[in-house]
């Protein structure tokens, strides 16, 4: 940990080079960061709320997530209790027919949300499941206002593009974890594949979002790591999940992050990724309680509210209302 003096110091250059010179951390500085200690954690949100309000304004983006297919992944993310290869107790269920998926848009649409993704635990898409997610995309546009994402795994050219033109917004496509921890979580598909998708949404224009998991065992300068490592790609959206273990998983008894920790993530990430929409993900309510708040003026700006894929998620309307409660308005 750093002293008082240089971490005033710290905060003030990292403030200096954002807001005054409109310029961006480099990695050194963005891990000194993670030095900071309790006691200068709201000097750190502050300063990262400062940022958040310059570039992104005061605005929360809120979207709600579909689980279109549950379970049943040949891949062995060691986080996940959707691959075959782990017992856990989920509810799986095969692809949703578009109807269902349309409906859970409506009900979405109704409860707040802005944006709408749909979420298939696959490697990637087989033809008949891209042309069921299409048709659903088509038919949610033509019945709501809902922006559409999509998170369907690894693509290739052909898909990417017939998504673009599809109208999705974005595309979720998370690198979980740093190139130089990925190897720890995931044996059936390399950290290059999932940059490569991410790369190939990008490259027919459509938005990406992509982040990662904290709390699998990686180091402070892996996160920070992961932070660079999106900034590279040029991501429009990074979701920042804290792993809540999934028994029947490899990492089903591992000890959940802490608030702080959990809330340094949050900040440091707006000071690396200063005009990025950063959103809450999985796993906040289990490590955050109460102070979710917190992160929402420590450079935080956006919400899944609603369910999670297999984990149930606070009541849309108790988000909205901390939302409101912070005087923050609904991004459209
Ligand atoms: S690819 Fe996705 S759904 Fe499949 S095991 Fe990994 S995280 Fe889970």
């Amino acid at each position: 940990m750093i002293d008082t003096t240089s971490a005033a110091d710290l905060l003030a250059r990292t403030e200096r080079v954002l807001l005054e010179d409109k310029g961006l951390v480099d990695f050194e500085t963005a891990l000194a960061l993670t030095e900071l200690d309790a006691p200068r954690m709201p000097d750190l949100l502050a300063l990262a709320h400062r940022v958040r309000l310059h570039y992104c304004g005061e605005g929360v983006e809120v979207e709600s997530l579909i689980s279109a297919k549950t379970g049943g992944c040949i891949e062995d993310c060691a986080f996940c209790s959707q691959s075959v290869r782990y017992q856990s107790p989920i509810d799986r269920h095969p692809l949703l027919k578009p109807d269902v998926i349309l409906e859970g848009a409506k009900a979405s649409e109704a409860a707040g949300a802005t944006q709408y993704c749909i979420v298939v635990a696959v490697r990637g898409p087989d033809e008949p499941l891209m042309r069921r997610v299409l048709e659903a995309i088509d038919l949610i546009h033509a019945e709501t206002s809902m922006k559409v994402d999509c998170s369907l795994g690894l693509l290739t050219d052909e898909q990417a593009q017939r998504l673009a033109d599809a109208g999705v917004h974005h595309y979720n496509h998370n690198l979980e974890a740093a190139r130089s921890f990925f190897p720890n979580i995931v044996q059936t598909h390399r950290w290059e594949e999932r940059v490569e998708t991410c790369k190939r949404a990008k490259r027919v224009g459509m938005g990406l979002c992509s982040g990662g998991i904290f709390g699998m065992g990686e180091s402070w300068r892996q996160r920070v790591e992961m932070a660079f490592e999106l900034r590279e790609l040029g991501v429009d959206e990074v979701p920042l999940n804290f792993l809540n273990p999934r028994p029947g998983t490899p990492l089903g008894d591992r000890p959940k992050l802490g608030a702080m920790d959990a809330l340094k993530i949050c900040a440091i990430y707006r000071l690396v990724l200063p005009d990025v929409v950063l959103r809450y993900g999985g796993g906040r309510e289990l490590v955050l309680r109460d102070l979710a708040a917190l992160g929402l003026t420590g450079g935080v700006n956006a919400m899944i509210i609603g369910n999670y894929l297999t984990t149930t998620g606070i009541a849309p309307e108790d988000d909205l209302k901390l939302i409101a409660d912070l005087g923050m308005p609904i991004r459209p």
